[in-house]
């Protein structure tokens, strides 16, 4: 089946792109994929007139989507080639997912909650993704099965790096993960050198909770 052509919203979500280059946000490629993914079909119907505005929004089951301005930083961030196979650890709504299938080879998606992960696979099924595997699970262990990876990007906040994830990172490879308190937590980019990790802290985030065995208790 053919991708929907997604004319629905094209204003507001053109809106959105000139709104994070004047941000500062510069990678074409970020913004080109966010011009492309219709967030509005991310969203439950009641929040989906405000899809467009720079702000998180709930998505059920006690999460929420991020602000469209903290997507695109971070993806900036990981400075993508296309070439990339991409571990994401929360997917929620599916949105980031989407993104970052626009952006690289393969995502490898985790999320605990089955009825978020279930509709993400539906809505990127159903506008056309297919670059992406999915897994039910605990991701503060990884996905062992398909790793080293290129990237790996945590949607959740944890109080330190859970081991997996060090493991499972390529040569070169790009750790993205909010390291801090339950409320308040600092971005932190982590690189991996040889043996050696490489970390840089990119600024004050809020996100919600990683919950598993290598973070905080659910
Ligand atoms: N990028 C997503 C963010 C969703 S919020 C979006 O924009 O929609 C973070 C997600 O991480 C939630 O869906 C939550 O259920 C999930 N999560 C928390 N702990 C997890 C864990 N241990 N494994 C997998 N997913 C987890």
């Amino acid at each position: 089946m053919a991708p929907v052509a997604e004319t629905e919203y094209l204003g507001a979500r053109r809106h959105l792109v000139q709104l994070l280059q004047e941000q500062g946000i510069r990678d074409l490629a970020v913004l080109h994929a966010i011009d492309e993914v219709p967030r509005h079909r991310f969203v439950p119907t009641g929040v989906r007139h405000r899809a467009y505005e720079d702000s998180s929004l709930p998505i059920g089951s006690g999460q929420t989507i991020s602000q469209p301005s903290i997507h695109a930083r971070y993806l900036e961030l990981l400075h993508l080639t296309g070439e990339e196979r991409v571990l994401e650890i929360g997917t929620g709504s599916g949105y980031q997912t989407a993104l970052l299938a626009r952006m690289v080879a393969q995502v490898f998606s985790v999320e605990r909650i089955g009825a978020l992960l279930d509709r993400a696979r539906d809505v990127l099924c159903e506008i056309g993704v297919r670059n992406v595997s999915f897994l039910l699970g605990d991701g503060t262990l990884g996905w062992r099965q398909y790793g080293p990876y290129d990237a790996i990007l945590v949607s959740a906040a944890a109080p330190t790096v859970p081991p997996a994830y060090v493991e499972q990172l390529a040569e070169g490879g790009r750790l993205l993960i909010p390291l801090g308190e339950r409320e308040e937590q600092v971005l932190n980019v982590i690189t991996r050198r040889g043996d050696a990790l490489e970390q840089v802290e990119a600024g004050p985030v809020r996100f919600v909770p990683l919950l598993g065995k290598e973070s905080w208790e659910s």
